[in-house]
């Protein structure tokens, strides 16, 4: 029998107005369920329910809140087998991956579990006489949380985890991608001891349900990681509300192999950082920036280590690549090859489709060599499992063509110069920077975000995204004679 699965709404769990069908990309006869679509008068009792609980959860003492946000991380982290399986099997990734990504999930959750703890304001004299200050964090109000599919479970944990910690009410509108990864978060989440209405789970399209959700005067924020025409889109209806925004979007992040670099950490960042998770990441190295007088060693070693990476069904033992999240995804990854060829690049290995025992998105790692900064494979996030190669002569160039794009979420550099490694750490213009590291693969703990096109508002992650999830208050007391 096909598994249905129901939106979370008012503390109860509701069919929705249709259902739509969820697929395995690995292999697209397997059926994971359907899944509920809401409609506008479910949104509006959700956006209700979660005001008149939110002022209910703002004023209970933060013991609730930490017991809360702690089950939830300790069961996503028990049960991170089971639910990696059912995340790799709906999104494509690796096992090893799925896995991996719900117990980071659960670490997020028992991270904020513990900052619910650390909710130390500030204190003051006033300039006048007699009066104390004290400045405060309060609770936004209701957040709207829109999340992708690249990392189903973890993106939505990152925001919804710190969203409840400081006291907010939450409607989550997951991808449609990825629907059975949102709902088996959403069950951890419902067993929780939490007003009612407080957590509600909204599936549905981005077009309908999602645009409803972000012209809602009703939303106090929202945070939103996904594509930037989307994120543009998102920004002007929020401004027509003066809703605070936090969005996360595109990157095209580039990673330097410098002359000196150790050849073997060099091919394993650029591996790991450009395929790890079919592409799909925001993170993703998709430019690698080589120095000439390494640059011929590199790309063999580079490709050959591509050639050998195994691709195949998400949930098969020794998997490395997956498939597309979707028949969508993997016709703009061909696409893509098609462009690199047009625009001049060299093709060194793959960017042909894949024929697997299963019906399914696969295609063969694929790397350019020879592309220059200005083709559109170097400008535009492909979201693929496609690297490029760009030859640099000196360090200066190097450091100009990282900077040298619309984006700025992350970059990398590998190098034993400690010189260079401290210039590009202070000069690069991404958020996030690594020494000797892929370009992905952050912390849970620390501020996660980027410049340029790639982010809007303050960051996310560790106590940083207290910033976005509370409104500071200042208040002024005069105490009085004690007489
Ligand atoms: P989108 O930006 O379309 O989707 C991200 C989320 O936004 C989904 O939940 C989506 O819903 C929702 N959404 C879509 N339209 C609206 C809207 N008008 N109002 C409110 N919410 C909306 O990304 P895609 O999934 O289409 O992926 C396309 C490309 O975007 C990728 O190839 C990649 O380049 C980029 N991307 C980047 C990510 C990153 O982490 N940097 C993450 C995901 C995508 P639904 O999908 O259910 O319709």
């Amino acid at each position: 029998m096909t598994t249905q699965k129901f939106n979370f709404i008012a503390g109860e769990w509701h069919a929705g107005e249709y259902e739509i069908e969820n697929r395995n990309p690995s292999d697209t006869s397997d059926l994971i369920g359907l899944f509920a679509q809401a409609g506008e008068h479910q949104l509006d009792l959700a956006l209700d329910a979660a005001r008149a609980a939110q002022v209910e959860w703002a004023s209970t003492g933060i013991e609730r809140r930490y017991t809360a946000l702690m089950g939830i991380g300790e069961e996503l982290i028990k049960r991170s087998a089971e639910l990696g399986e059912l995340l790799s099997r709906e999104e494509g990734k690796p096992l090893a991956e799925g896995k991996g990504e719900i117990h980071r999930a659960g670490q997020f959750f028992t991270y904020y579990a513990a900052e619910t703890l650390r909710q130390i304001g500030d204190n003051a004299d006033s300039v006048r006489d007699g009066i104390e200050i004290d400045v405060r964090r309060e609770p936004i109000g209701v957040v709207a949380i829109i999340s992708p599919w690249n990392f189903p479970t973890a993106t939505a944990s990152w925001k919804i985890a710190p969203a409840l910690a400081f006291g907010n009410a939450i409607l989550w509108k997951p991808a449609n991608a990825t629907p059975a990864s949102a709902v088996a978060l959403a069950e951890i989440i419902a067993k929780q001891d939490l007003p009612k209405g407080l957590f509600n789970l909204v599936m549905g399209s981005g077009r309908s349900i999602g645009q409803r959700l972000v012209e809602s005067p009703k939303v106090d924020a929202i945070s939103f990681t996904g594509s930037v025409p989307v994120g543009k889109g998102i920004a002007a209806a929020a401004i027509q509300n003066l809703t605070k925004i936090q969005l996360e979007m595109g990157s095209k992040n580039a990673l330097v192999v410098m002359d000196d670099a150790d050849l073997d950490i060099a091919v394993t960042c650029a591996l790991s950082g450009a395929f790890g998770g079919t592409g799909q990441k925001c993170t993703a190295s998709s430019r690698l920036v080589v120095h000439e007088d390494i640059h011929d060693a590199f790309v063999e070693k580079l490709v050959a280590g591509t050639q050998a990476l195994k691709v195949g069904h998400a949930l098969n033992i020794g998997t490395q690549i997956g498939p597309a999240v979707s028949a969508e995804q993997f016709k703009s990854n061909l696409n893509y090859i098609n462009i690199g060829k047009s625009e001049g690049a060299e093709l060194l290995c793959g960017g042909e489709r894949l024929d697997m025992p299963t019906e399914g998105h696969y295609m063969a790692p694929a790397v350019f060599a020879s592309s220059t900064n200005t083709m559109r494979i170097n400008r535009e996030e492909m979201f693929a499992p496609i690297a490029c190669v760009l030859k640099v002569g000196s360090y200066e160039d190097a450091i100009a063509t990282v900077n040298d794009t619309n984006f700025g979420l992350t970059s990398g550099i590998v190098t034993h110069s400690l010189a260079r490694a401290t210039h590009f750490r202070r000069n690069v213009r991404t958020g996030c920077v690594t020494v000797n590291l892929p370009t992905a693969g952050t912390d849970y703990h620390v501020p996660f975000g980027g410049r340029g096109d790639s982010s809007y508002g303050s960051r996310e992650q560790g106590s940083y995204a207290a910033e976005f999830y509370t409104t500071v208050k200042t208040a002024y007391i005069a105490a009085g004679n004690p007489e």
